[in-house]
């Protein structure tokens, strides 16, 4: 599982997960003790709070998979900078989106060849919940 989770972003640790219906939860945080501000690039280690956030990933077992990430938010002590925190941010999950780029590049390319009502229902068998309008929008970004 820690393997899994490491092709995501290597600083990552598996803590636990567990199996509700048909869903497999998997809890995870990052190791890294500094990190960087976006806003200004200074590092900062001084953590200001931890909040959750959940996300789907590629299906595992037959199972839909939900990641739930224990995200940092860090203090930015530069006083040149105009904010004085920020979130911990992964190059595998864009801002608020509920789907790692993993799993949309998956729906694209099973969406590329199917309309999007065929690509849906595939999909939804391949335990990966998504609707149609959803698709269509990933195709038209071409993200
Ligand atoms: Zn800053």
């Amino acid at each position: 599982m820690d393997d899994f989770i490491k092709l995501l972003d290597k600083n990552l640790e598996y803590e636990k997960h567990g199996i509700i219906g048909d869903t497999i939860y998997i809890y995870v945080h990052s190791t890294l003790e500094a990190l960087e501000c976006p806003y200004c690039g200074v590092m900062s280690s001084r953590c200001h709070s931890k909040y959750t956030r959940s996300f789907q990933d590629l299906p595992m077992q037959g199972k839909k998979t939900i990641i739930v990430l224990n995200n940092k938010k860090m203090f930015c002590d530069n006083p040149d900078c105009e904010h004085t925190t920020f979130a911990e941010s992964f190059s595998f999950i864009k801002g608020k989106f509920k789907k790692t780029e993993r799993l949309i590049n998956e729906i694209i390319q099973v969406s590329k060849n199917m309309s999007s009502v065929e690509a849906s229902n595939y999909l939804r068998k391949n335990v990966v919940r998504v609707g149609k309008s959803t698709i269509c929008e990933l195709l038209k970004k071409g993200v």
